[in-house]
């Protein structure tokens, strides 16, 4: 009721300031102030507001026929008098016009978040071209020509040697070219590869994160993506370490978290397992080594690599990846 009150009190005063004659004045009275008009119409539905609510409306709706009657006023005689000048008539007691505010998307918030965590644990972030050479997306990466993870299926070529990155691990390729060991580093970026479908879009987000030094264990791998876990879900959310394969980790782990959304019963959303896979991970396998230089002998590194996508969905409880990419503001607002 206030709102509209008020919303009525804006327009009004607006069309008043564009009121350039007697006639449009006239139409200004009789549609607001005349005895059909909108403010005298409000001023008969008061007994219908709530009796709680009646005193302050009340107010409220005298202040703004007292003040539309005198602005009335005025607009009146300065355009009797022939002196108005209304492209200068400004007036200071307007409410002022709200500019709509923008926030962050949730895939930038779900970012942010998790490069807050890391960063906290001495991962510093660094960040790397979309468009990569195929050396260090791939080969560098331990993905000889030959690999099926190059499968002309998935990747995006721009030439022969050229291709929209498909992970963002050849940043740390390039981080450990420049920089001898110890190396902390987290990799924010948009990745990129040829799937479209329901839980799948052409270009999505990852984090991949590399630390190496001298005497790195997996245990020191399970210690940080653990802590990593019981920021970012909480305390008491429980994760698993299941053996897998990936080309430039040996030995590889993927890591479920116990399911957000039924606590490990089971429902819809873990397939009924009670867990939901987030990561994968391992340690940095040897031969990576050897095209950045480092003796293997003396130094050893974990890398983990997640998608921001799935982290988000988990996170703020939502079901559909294509959400993201809509820009329905229904959507976004909620943020
Ligand atoms: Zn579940």
């Amino acid at each position: 009721m206030k709102k509209e009150l008020l919303e009525l009190e804006k327009r009004a005063l607006e069309e008043l300031e564009r009121a350039g004659d007697a006639s449009e004045l006239e139409r200004f009275r009789v549609s607001y102030l005349g005895k059909k008009g909108l403010v005298t119409s409000f001023m008969r539905r008061l007994g219908k507001v709530p009796s709680e609510q009646r005193p302050e409306v009340g107010k409220l709706a005298n202040r703004i026929k007292t003040n539309l009657s005198r602005h009335f006023d005025e607009v009146s005689e300065a355009l009797a008098s022939g002196k108005a000048e209304r492209s200068t008539y400004l007036d200071v007691t307007l409410p002022g016009r709200e500019q709509p505010r923008g926030h962050l998307h949730p895939i930038s918030l779900a970012t942010i978040e998790v490069c807050q965590i890391l960063s906290r644990m001495g991962f510093r972030v660094v960040t790397g071209p979309n468009v990569e050479l195929d050396y260090y997306n791939f080969e560098a990466l331990n993905i000889p020509k030959d690999h099926p993870a190059r499968d002309m299926q998935d990747t995006f070529y721009i030439s022969d040697n050229v291709v929209l990155r498909t992970h963002t691990s050849p940043i740390q390729v390039r981080v450990m070219e420049t920089q001898r060991p110890p190396v902390s580093v987290i990799a924010p970026g948009k990745v990129y590869r040829r799937d479209s479908d329901v839980s799948h879009t052409p270009m999505f987000h990852q984090v991949e994160g590399l630390l190496v030094d001298k005497g790195v264990s997996f245990g020191d791998l399970k210690g940080t993506l653990t802590g990593f876990v019981h920021q970012m879900f909480g305390r008491d959310t429980a994760l698993r370490f299941r053996p897998s394969f990936f080309p430039f980790t040996e030995p590889s782990a993927e890591v479920d978290i116990q399911c957000v959304i039924c606590k490990g019963d089971g429902c819809r959303t873990c397939s009924h397992t009670g867990w939901l896979e987030i990561l994968g991970s391992g340690m940095v396998d040897p031969e990576v080594y050897g095209f950045v230089d480092y003796d293997p002998e003396v130094y050893s590194g974990f890398a983990f690599g997640m998608g921001i996508e799935r982290i988000a969905m988990l996170k703020y409880g939502i079901d559909d990846i294509q959400l993201f990419f809509k820009n329905d503001m229904r959507f976004l607002r909620q943020f």
